[in-house]
C-alpha cells in the first residue's frame, strides 16, 4: 500500500509537472518575446480545476476528469479550440487545449480511455 502510495503520488506529481513544463515550453516556442506573460495566462487557465471541487472526492485516481467535470465536458472542447483563434483570448484557448489534452493523455495512460 505505501508503494502504491508512493507510486501515486510521483504519478500525480508528474501530472501537476507536465501542467507546468508543457504551457512552458509553449511560451519559450511560441511567444519567445513575451513568455512570461504567455506562461502566467496560460497557467492561469489551471483554474479550470475548480470544478473538481463539486466532486466527492476532489481527486480520485481512479476517475477520468474528461467528460466527468462540469468543465471538462467534451462539448466545451471545440469552445475552447475556438478561442485559440481569437487573438485577445487565443493564450486562454491554447492553455485551456493544452489542458485538456495532459487530462486525456492522463485518462488514457491510467484507465485505458480519453474521457468517459
Ligand atoms: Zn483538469
Amino acid at each position: 500500500m505505501r508503494m502504491f502510495n508512493k507510486l501515486f503520488r510521483s504519478h500525480f506529481m508528474f501530472h501537476l509537472l507536465l501542467h507546468f513544463i508543457v504551457p512552458l515550453l509553449v511560451a519559450l516556442i511560441f511567444f519567445r518575446e513575451h513568455w512570461e506573460k504567455a506562461l502566467i495566462i496560460m497557467m492561469l487557465t489551471m483554474a479550470v480545476d475548480i470544478d473538481h471541487l463539486l466532486a466527492t472526492p476532489i481527486y480520485d485516481p481512479l476517475r477520468c476528469s474528461m467528460g466527468f467535470h462540469p468543465l471538462h465536458q467534451l462539448i466545451l472542447v471545440p469552445l475552447y479550440l475556438g478561442l485559440c483563434f481569437i487573438k485577445p483570448v487565443r493564450l486562454v484557448g491554447i492553455g485551456l487545449m493544452i489542458h485538456m489534452l495532459l487530462d486525456s493523455i492522463d485518462c488514457k495512460v491510467n484507465l485505458g480511455v480519453w474521457f468517459m
